[in-house]
């Protein structure tokens, strides 16, 4: 066993892309995945300018754009009222980036592709079934454990990198904490292969409503695109209540009614949702990243990006320490900018969002919507919003920290 690599606990898109940066950039890494394989559960799809120019220089870009779909246009409506519609184009930033769309992408469609390419990469090292159990901080390395087909293994690494998820065991291990809160409801999402352009919807859509907001996306699916729709629900009520195939099929009914047709559901699924940061996202020669160090709420697609955008931030901050081109103090940069960047833009926006989503005092929704209208018709208010909404702004922001 040798301490001259960095290990990074976790598999997901963010472990995996962390990985493939610095393998990529001559630092030896060695990832360790808990479950057999990667996990395919339905997760994020919507990726955001600054996340597909952070993954392009491995090629993982193109290949996500052989199968995603390009969303240029989305919208921010009311379910009750037709007239406030915002209609947002991203062509009005394309001078900024070379991606001016969300891309609508499942994410178990992204990891394969990622660890497609690592596995091409001779200094990274990739074990499944490997769960990690601690880790022990030296003055110059990390000692890890993790168990293996029941088998304890200890290996010693230079740095352990936590991108392990939400409830992850490197943050608790090094005793971090996640401060912030837990929302009331549970989400549920519904996707069906009914195709919500026939009603007037962009291929993303966020609608407001002080009962029952819902957001729409339209994903590639395995042959023809489907709709997952995400709407909050009564966490008091069972969820094989909530997904019995009736009330799925009311529901859908009374959000778009079909005369004599019933919806066809492909799956359902439920999740809870938070809003928490690690106090730090690095405790000495412990760092983490995505999940692991941030949950947000789903409205505004900032989850996944803003934990890719962690990975891109620390890869070359760590591969420079490697090479002994930068000090070790450069990873405190890291923590100050991708924590700066998370509370003031990913935190605060997804709250804002939500909040706006559900809003009830009717004078507040409708002044609300008057703003948004005129600004999404008005270029140069829609281009700053869109900076901000395709998360430009936070990037910025992380890079302006010192
Ligand atoms: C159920 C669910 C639904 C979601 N839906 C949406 C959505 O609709 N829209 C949206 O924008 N975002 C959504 N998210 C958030 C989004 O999927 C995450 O932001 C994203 O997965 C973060 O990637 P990650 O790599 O940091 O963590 P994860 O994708 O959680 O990956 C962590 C990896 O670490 C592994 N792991 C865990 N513990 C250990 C251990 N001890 N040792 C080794 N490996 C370990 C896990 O098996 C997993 O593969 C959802 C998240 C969840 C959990």
């Amino acid at each position: 066993m040798t301490a001259a690599r960095v290990i990074i606990a976790g598999g997901g898109p963010v472990g995996l892309m962390t990985a493939l940066g610095l393998a990529h950039a001559g630092v030896p890494v060695l990832l360790i995945e808990q479950e057999p394989a990667l996990t395919i559960d339905l997760r994020a799809g919507s990726y955001h300018p600054p996340t597909l120019e952070a993954m392009a220089p491995y090629g993982i870009t193109d290949r996500m754009l052989e199968r995603g779909i390009k969303v240029r246009h989305w919208q921010i409506r009311d379910r009750n009222n037709p007239a406030w519609v915002a209609n947002w184009d991203l062509g009005l930033i394309a001078d900024l980036t070379p991606y001016p769309y969300r891309l609508h992408l499942e994410q178990h469609r992204l990891t394969p592709i990622i660890l497609d390419i690592l596995r091409g990469e001779p200094l990274a090292e990739i074990q499944f079934s490997a769960r990690f159990t601690g880790v022990e901080q030296t003055a110059d390395g990390v000692r890890v454990t993790y168990e293996r087909n029941g088998e304890r293994t200890v290996v010693d690494g230079a740095y352990l990198i936590g991108a392990d998820g939400g409830r992850s065991n490197v943050r608790k291990a090094i005793g971090m904490p996640f401060e912030g809160f837990t929302w009331d409801e549970r989400f549920m999402v519904i996707s069906t292969s009914f195709d919500f352009q026939t009603r007037g919807y962009a291929k993303n859509v966020y609608l407001a409503d002080p009962d029952q907001w819902a957001t729409l996306f339209q994903m590639p699916g395995d042959v023809t695109p489907y709709w997952r729709i995400v709407i909050p629900t009564d966490i008091n009520i069972p969820e094989d209540v909530l997904a019995a195939p009736d009330a799925v099929e009311a529901w859908l009914q009374n959000f778009a009614p079909r005369a004599d047709e019933r919806y066809e559901v492909l799956y359902n699924s439920f999740y809870r949702v938070h809003q928490r940061v690690a106090r730090n996202f690095r405790s000495g020669r412990v760092l983490l990243a995505g999940d692991a160090a941030h949950l947000n709420n789903p409205l505004g697609a900032f989850g996944l990006n803003s934990g890719i955008q962690d990975a891109a931030n620390l890869i070359p901050k760590l591969a420079a320490v490697w090479h002994g081109a930068a000090p070790d103090s450069l990873l405190d940069l890291y923590d100050r900018q991708r924590h700066t960047a998370t509370v003031e833009h990913v935190q605060a926006n997804s709250i804002a969002n939500k909040r706006t989503m559900e809003e009830r005092d009717p004078a507040l929704r409708k002044a609300h919507f008057e703003e948004l209208v005129h600004t999404a018709e008005t270029p140069e208010l829609a281009r700053r919003f869109l900076i901000n909404s395709s998360m430009i702004a936070a990037v910025q922001r992380a890079s302006e920290v010192a």
